[in-house]
């Protein structure tokens, strides 16, 4: 059975000095670790009003409140609904133009004043990748971090897919996996070699410089990586490739090449790196389940294995026992191929 430990780093209640209720707490930990469940009880206590998600303290909108200097209230309650959530009301002396830490510290209170409760703060999940940005931010924060064994955080969020469209989206399997790489985990998950269509030039063909944010294609052309708000991007190479000898190599698009940068593209071009050394192959083979192989023989052909070809239930069925049955005689003719090459090298 999963279980979940929470690491302390400080005593929040009970504890009779002044300073301690200077900064923010923080309750944290990745995604299905238990940080709603931990921050209900919290949430009983009468000195303890924490929010729930608000986000603020990394993620707080600052293009909008450059935008919309005056009206930054509304905006982050259009953004995430939080004020809403929280039963706050719009004061009449609202300051203008906040930058992120005052416009949290000031939901923090004003929530916790309410409840004349005197520990304030915030639970979110959000900000297990970013602590030491949230403790630079807010010097006299404190952090109660939920930690649960990773393998129980990633069936957890599958299981949760089934039934939240939240938990469904793409991408965000690789979100936990940051969360809990950036916790100090090492997570053994397999991340597919890039590919691309024709037998091109694969993405790991280029060089991706996420410190200069550019990427060099096998040419030697350099280009700007051009972010988006999510931090995913692309490199455009345009009109360079129209004169470049290696395009039928490249690419057939007529704007040229385009690759594209995941918003974790470091941590995919790191495992990548990673699990090409042989202590990783030889670690991975030994603690893979052997079903996931199994699993992983059905995908690699296009015969029905991660997409159905037929309409219909009872046909779809059919079709993955064709596959099945496939990958079986697939197997048994390497059994029997090996034991002739054994049975040849006996003799001879
Ligand atoms: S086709 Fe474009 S992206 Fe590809 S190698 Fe040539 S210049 Fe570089």
């Amino acid at each position: 059975m999963a279980t979940a430990q929470v690491r302390v780093h400080r005593a929040v209640i009970g504890e009779d000095s002044a300073a301690k209720y200077a900064g923010p707490l923080f309750v944290v930990g990745a995604f299905r670790s238990g940080t709603s469940f931990f921050f209900s009880l919290l949430n009983k206590h009468s000195d303890v009003a924490l929010l729930y998600e608000a986000d603020l303290g990394c993620f707080y909108p600052e293009w909008f409140a450059r935008r919309l200097k005056s009206d930054w209230f509304e905006r982050i309650e259009f953004w995430n609904g939080c004020m809403g959530r929280h039963g706050v009301s719009r004061p009449a002396d609202l300051s203008r133009n906040p930058t992120s830490e005052d416009a949290a510290l000031w939901l923090y209170k004003h929530y916790a004043a309410r409840k004349e409760a005197r520990i304030f703060g915030e639970k979110s999940p959000s900000y297990a990748d970013c602590l030491e940005e949230l403790a630079k931010k807010f010097p006299g924060a404190r952090f109660i971090v939920l930690w649960r064994d990773p393998l129980s955080v990633c069936e957890s969020v599958c299981r949760a897919g089934e039934t939240s469209r939240f938990f469904r989206k793409s991408g965000m399997v690789s979100r936990v996996l940051a969360h809990l790489e950036k916790a100090g985990a090492v997570v053994a998950v397999k991340v597919q070699a890039p590919n691309a269509p024709g037998g091109r030039f694969t993405k790991d063909k280029f060089q991706i410089d996420l410190e200069k944010d550019t990427v060099t294609c096998p040419a030697g052309r350099l280009v700007q990586i051009r972010r988006r708000e999510d931090g995913s991007g692309a490199a455009m190479f345009g009109i360079a490739c129209r004169s470049c000898p290696m395009a039928s190599s490249c690419t057939g698009a007529k704007d040229g090449r385009r690759v594209h940068v995941h918003v974790q593209e470091r941590l995919l071009l790191e495992a990548r790196m990673r699990q090409r050394s042989p202590e990783w192959r030889a670690n991975y083979k030994a603690t893979r389940p052997k079903v996931e192989r199994k699993l992983a023989h059905l995908m690699r052909r296009r015969h029905g294995g991660r997409r159905s070809r037929v309409r219909g239930t009872t046909r779809i069925g059919q079709d993955f026992m064709m596959l099945c049955a496939a990958a079986n005689l697939h197997r048994l003719a390497q059994f029997e191929l090996r034991s002739a090459a054994a049975s040849a090298a006996a003799a001879s």
